[in-house]
């Protein structure tokens, strides 16, 4: 169902307009309340006169994760302590945390836009909720949580963790949808059919993936072990949290709620704004944010955007999947190589599970890269040779792909650490140092 019909399948023109007046508004606020984006309007000699437009938008100057750090904790926050209700922390994936404030207001918006997402996925007042992300700091539980609650659903706030115990609830509550990371769904798709409990003793139609990069192979492995649909949910705390995009029926990219949070695609090497369907650094501007407005904050996430009209009848815009972060690309030996790159290889391989860990070093000035990987049951054997056949062939596809080799070690089923929030499968000793 479409839940914001005014909003999702609005005329690309008239989204225009309002972005637009979104923006004029916006900078005029900024302007006069964050002395941090009237400092950098005034290096670079604009007013909030020079915005008409979306188009000016351009004009603007650029935010990114450093800035937020540089301000800690609430320089960047646009209006007083007194009107920020909740304050949440990004994970720290890279670095130190960054704090991030809402406003009444935009807890409102969050809630409305993470509704939009769950109707879109077919999720209704009938339905019962399981959100596993973790609550806290990190925005996915409770993100989830409220957009479950404006929906009319019903919510179990299950957290992440404690596996046996959410498998116990899942069977007992009967959750038609669960929300948590790819790679926890994984692992509680593989206890759960441990525990030995027939499939259809659980309910699970819906499943609500994100806050981390997966491919097409693990949704497909997800559906197959879960027996759900699996949709994914992007966000990132700087903007809101979960619910800046959500994938449709279609599952062909997902429609960013763009009334809200204006995306643009830009070249992380010369900052130019690219052209719809060119890959890029993914930019979002937050239009009607209150408590931490941002005007052109760089993600660091890489993919493409696409206007082109959906079949679902949305006419918001979509965005491809996340390819990997500008600044989680490892360089091997010269080659740039994503760790998403290595993951839609693995998941090829019908003999591979899709546990993996890599581990990239300096070993007298060379670069090594040791790819573990998790050999599915049954094919798992202690023959040598047929080991060595398998290591060959994935040998090859990774050469063939990534254009170098890696060192392959197989491991037996089961035996990489699982994670119940975002996985951690790569570690570079060489930045350790
Ligand atoms: P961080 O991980 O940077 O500390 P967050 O917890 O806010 O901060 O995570 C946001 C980041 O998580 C995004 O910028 C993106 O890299 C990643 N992410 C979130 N959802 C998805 C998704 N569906 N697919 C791929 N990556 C995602
Ligand atoms: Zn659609």
């Amino acid at each position: 169902m479409i839940w914001n019909k005014t909003k999702e399948c609005m005329s690309r023109e008239d989204m225009r307009q309002l972005q637009s007046e979104r923006l004029r508004k916006l900078v005029e606020r900024v302007y006069h309340s964050t002395p941090f984006y009237r400092q950098k309007m005034q290096e670079m000699d604009i007013t909030p006169d020079d915005i008409k437009s979306i188009d000016d938008i351009v004009k603007l100057p650029f935010t990114t994760k450093q800035d937020l750090r540089d301000n800690y904790p609430y320089g960047l926050f646009a209006v007083p302590m007194s009107q920020i209700v909740r304050l949440h922390a990004s994970s720290g994936t890279t670095g130190s945390p960054t704090v991030v404030g809402y406003t009444r207001r935009d807890l409102s918006v969050w809630s409305e836009s993470t509704a939009r997402c769950l109707s879109a996925y077919g999720g209704t007042s009938d339905d019962i909720f399981s959100v596993a992300y973790g609550y806290g700091l990190f925005t996915g539980g409770l993100g989830l949580h409220y957009g479950v609650e404006y929906l009319g659903a019903t919510v179990i706030p299950m957290s992440s963790g404690n596996t046996a115990k959410q498998i116990q609830l899942m069977h007992d509550f009967g959750p038609t949808a669960l929300a948590c990371t790819p790679s926890y769904a994984l692992y509680l798709a593989e206890a759960m059919a441990k525990t030995g409990i027939p499939r259809e003793e659980f309910k699970l139609r819906i499943g609500i993936f994100g806050a981390e990069p997966w491919t097409e192979n693990m949704r497909k492995e997800i559906e197959a072990k879960m027996g759900v649909d699996a949709y994914n949910i992007y966000g990132l705390s700087e903007v809101m949290g979960p619910g800046v995009s959500h994938e449709c029926e279609c599952k062909d990219g997902s429609h960013i709620i763009e009334d809200h949070f204006y995306p643009e695609i830009i070249s992380p090497d010369t900052f130019e704004q690219l052209p719809y369907g060119e890959q890029g650094e993914l930019v979002f501007t937050t239009l009607t944010k209150e408590g931490l407005p941002l005007l052109r904050y760089r993600t660091k996430d890489l993919c493409t955007i696409t206007d082109e009209p959906c079949k679902c009848g949305r006419t918001n815009v979509r965005m491809s999947r996340i390819v990997g972060r500008s600044d989680d690309m490892l360089i091997i030996r010269g080659v740039n190589v994503f760790p998403s790159q290595i993951e839609s290889v693995i998941l090829e391989l019908e003999e591979f599970e899709p546990h993996y860990l890599l581990i990239v070093d300096r070993i007298n000035n060379l670069d090594t890269l040791e790819v573990h990987v998790e050999v599915r049951d049954g094919y798992y054997s202690d023959e040598i040779s047929k080991m060595l056949e398998l290591k060959k062939k994935l040998g090859h596809r990774l050469q063939s792909v990534l254009g170098i080799s890696g060192d392959i070690k197989l491991v037996e089923p089961y035996s990489i650490k699982r994670s119940e929030g975002k996985a951690q499968r790569v570690i570079d000793k060489r930045t350790l140092n």
